[in-house]
């Protein structure tokens, strides 16, 4: 039986960032992976989705995806060939509570590792909901959408969370006829309700229908020659026999952990990061999970703000958040100010004809703050809106005051002059 220092599951963002960190902090690693590596992020999210937005026509995508997952890929196998990593390919499952079993492609049990400490890692699939003939020919998950080769005609989306609008937003501009169906009163739940509802108005004026409110009962009664099935994430234990190391998991099936991603209901050093934990289903959120995993196995401390979490959805225009909705600033009755601006006021957005957007500042009430306050959150879409959130949360993490951000000297003409807009006296 080998014997290694740390025994990583899963070569995703999560995965393979951990192995990275851990050996070049001196430590032995194993790393598992029954697929190709790079996980859910390289292979069939993040990456093939955005190279779908960055393309003109649904064929160029087609054919532009492989290249780049596959010249990510490389860069990634090179990470993992690094010394003091060890890939191993093949399914891990528990043996006991320091033990992992690796069943190869072949189904025979290849090697048994023991570890110091294990790393859970093994992220989330596609959840279906329970509808009775969801065994429809039609009905696709999001890795099915994107192994297609011809280009659905017409295409129905269950579920207005970030997969489903960014896929409609990508298919409607490849000429598709697109619907939305959702259960919900708005799209993007996650999201300020005001940009929500904004955004959904310029997807429609631009020809994706949306049902809202509207719970799907059954898809035969759906008009669409694909039906795209976008309704969550569920996390991916299967096969892992958790009960041979004594893991239990939460109602939902995620592995809970503490804040140093340390499994909460063993007590010796299993971690779990990434999607598997339910946390934050975010590649950024799992990278930085697999530091802090890490750091807690060196003895080390961080300053990682895992409260601090941006996100994107990657629609055209993009939208983007941090930190709290107003709703939710409203019923945790925190005293704010809401700060806004527009793309349409901004001399870059108006010379790259990208008019529409609007941003929505959150700060502390003026009495609340000796500087003019600080920044509660952010909400906002617009053409790269991402961009001027990751800002936000850097003013987030260094505590900026709003007078200390008016005196940042900003590029002009650029778009970060939208989040400078919305400060001036
Ligand atoms: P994963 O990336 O899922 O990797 C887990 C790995 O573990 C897989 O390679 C799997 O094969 C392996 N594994 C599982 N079980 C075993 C086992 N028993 N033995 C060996 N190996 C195993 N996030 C963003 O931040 N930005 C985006 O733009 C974005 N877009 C997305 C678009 C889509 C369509 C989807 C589906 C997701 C998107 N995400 C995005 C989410 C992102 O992909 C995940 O949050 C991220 O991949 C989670 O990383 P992970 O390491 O936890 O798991």
């Amino acid at each position: 039986m080998k014997n290694t220092d740390v025994l990583i599951i899963g070569a995703g963002p999560g995965g393979y960032r951990a192995a990275e960190y851990a050996a070049k902090n001196g430590l032995q690693v194993v790393i598992v992976e029954q697929d190709e590596v790079g996980g859910t992020c390289l292979n069939r999210g993040c990456i093939p989705t955005k190279t779908y937005v960055h393309s003109s026509s649904f064929a160029e995508a087609v054919e532009r995806q492989q290249q780049v997952v596959s010249q990510l890929r490389s860069g990634v196998e090179g990470i993992l060939a690094a010394p003091g990593i060890t890939l191993v390919r093949g399914k891990a499952s528990f043996s006991g509570a320091h033990r992992v079993r690796c069943i190869g492609a072949d189904g025979q049990v290849d090697d048994e590792i023991s570890a110091s400490h294990i790393v859970i890692a093994t992220g989330s699939s596609a959840k279906m909901p329970p509808i009775a003939d969801i065994s429809d020919p039609r009905v696709v998950t999001s890795t099915g959408l994107l192994a297609m080769k011809e280009q659905p005609r017409r295409l129905a989306i269950i579920g207005a969370g970030v997969i489903g609008m960014e896929f409609a937003s990508v298919f409607q501009r490849f000429g598709t006829e697109v619907t939305v169906i959702e259960f919900l009163k708005e799209c993007l739940p996650m999201m300020d309700s005001d940009i929500a509802k904004r955004l959904r108005k310029l997807l429609e004026k631009r020809g994706i229908m949306f049902r809202m409110k509207k719970a799907v009962q059954q898809l035969a009664d759906i008009d669409a020659d694909t039906i795209l099935i976008a309704t969550g994430r569920k996390p991916h234990t299967e096969g892992l026999n958790l009960q041979a190391a004594g893991i239990a998991t939460d109602e939902r099936g995620f592995i809970t952990v503490d804040d140093n991603m340390k499994v909460t209901t063993v007590p010796y050093p299993v971690y779990a990061i990434g999607d598997v934990n339910g946390r934050q289903l975010l590649a950024h959120a799992a990278e930085m999970q697999a530091i802090r995993a890490v750091n807690h196995i060196l003895g080390k401390q961080d300053g990682i703000r895992f409260d601090i979490m941006p996100a994107a959805i990657f629609t055209s225009p993009e939208a983007a958040c941090v930190g709290p909705t107003e709703d939710q600033l409203k019923e945790q009755g925190i005293a704010y100010e809401c700060r806004k601006s527009f793309w349409r006021a901004n001399g870059k957005a108006l010379a790259m004809g990208e008019t529409e957007g609007m941003l929505k500042l959150f700060v502390t009430a003026p009495s609340e703050g000796k500087d003019g306050g600080t920044v509660l959150g952010c909400h906002t879409y617009g053409a790269h809106a991402a961009d001027i959130v990751q800002e936000v949360s850097v003013l987030m993490c260094l505590n900026t005051t709003i007078s200390q951000l008016r005196d940042m000297v900003h590029i002009h003409p650029t778009l970060s002059e939208i989040l400078l807009s919305a400060v001036s006296l």
